[in-house]
């Protein structure tokens, strides 16, 4: 048995030299995945070694987030907004700037929900989880992130409340809703260069609409006039530039009160209309 305390700072030093940002803190999480252990009963759990399996099932899940795999992907789950959510390589990882989405949501009543581009679902399944009569529709053009999201709604209980549709935007939606929100992809071709090695796991349709970025808010500023009641919200999440572009967007198509929020960093994050 090698002791626990010697295998963590081996991980972590293994992950530092690969250019892992917080590489204890991953090596720790890493570990509590492995014993199946929240990451934080690691320091009254933690064994006080480990026997040659566990070191050598350990050493692969290291391995694999030295090559730069997201933590999320390896453990299989992301925080969001204080829920579990599942991941795969076919979802956008939850994001803790789209919970700036969550709080702009909330501040005004709605029966039903519209999102589009729908991913983990960890949009509209924390709207449903915090509004409890609430109904909503996620919309998605990925068969895969449809599943992903509908086993994240039978997990939080609110399987009942949501339907989940395979749509290319508004395409295949069907009548008028009082809250439409969208993280669409919106990053630009030429900032997709400069992505961090962990981002290039996740699905490239998911980061980029191609080109300037910002096609996806004209096609949902054209059609939120058809799918929005009266009085009714939209709220898109923006890359933090993208401000002063979106909000001209939102009003050439006649959409009202268009407004910029910043996220908890001060910076540009959600248009609502
Ligand atoms: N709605 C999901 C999220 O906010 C997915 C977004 C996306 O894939 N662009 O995480």
């Amino acid at each position: 048995m090698t002791p626990t305390g010697l295998i963590l700072r081996d991980a972590s030093v293994r992950l530092r030299a690969a250019g892992v940002e917080d590489a204890m803190r991953d090596a720790r999480r890493l570990l509590a995945h492995l014993l199946g252990i929240a990451a934080e009963r690691l320091v009254v759990d933690m064994p006080a070694g480990l026997s040659a399996a566990q070191e050598a099932e350990f050493a692969a899940l290291v391995a694999r987030r030295a090559a730069r795999e997201p933590l999320s992907h390896i453990t299989g789950s992301r925080l969001f907004y204080g829920r579990a959510f599942q991941v795969s390589a076919d979802v956008l990882d939850p994001r803790p700037e789209t919970e700036t989405l969550i709080e702009q949501a909330l501040q005004a009543p709605f029966r039903d929900v519209l999102d589009l581009g729908l991913g983990s679902g960890c949009v509209l399944l924390t709207l449903l989880a915090e509004r409890g009569e609430a109904t909503g529709v996620g919309a998605d053009l990925s068969p895969a992130a449809l599943q992903v999201a509908a086993g994240n709604a039978a997990d939080l209980g609110v399987a009942a409340r949501a339907s989940f549709v395979l749509s290319d935007w508004f395409d295949a939606i069907e009548g008028a809703f009082d809250l439409i929100v969208s993280n669409p992809p919106y990053i630009s071709e030429a900032e997709m260069a400069e992505l961090s090695p962990e981002v290039l796991h996740e699905p490239r349709m998911a980061l980029t609409p191609g080109g300037d970025g910002l096609s996806p808010y004209r096609v949902i500023a054209a059609g939120a006039g058809r799918h929005l009641r009266n009085g009714g919200r939209l709220l898109v999440e923006i890359g933090w530039q993208q401000g002063p572009a979106v909000q001209q967007i939102f009003r050439d198509a006649g959409l009202a009160q268009v407004q910029v929020h910043s996220d908890l960093g001060g910076k540009d994050r959600v248009v609502s209309a």
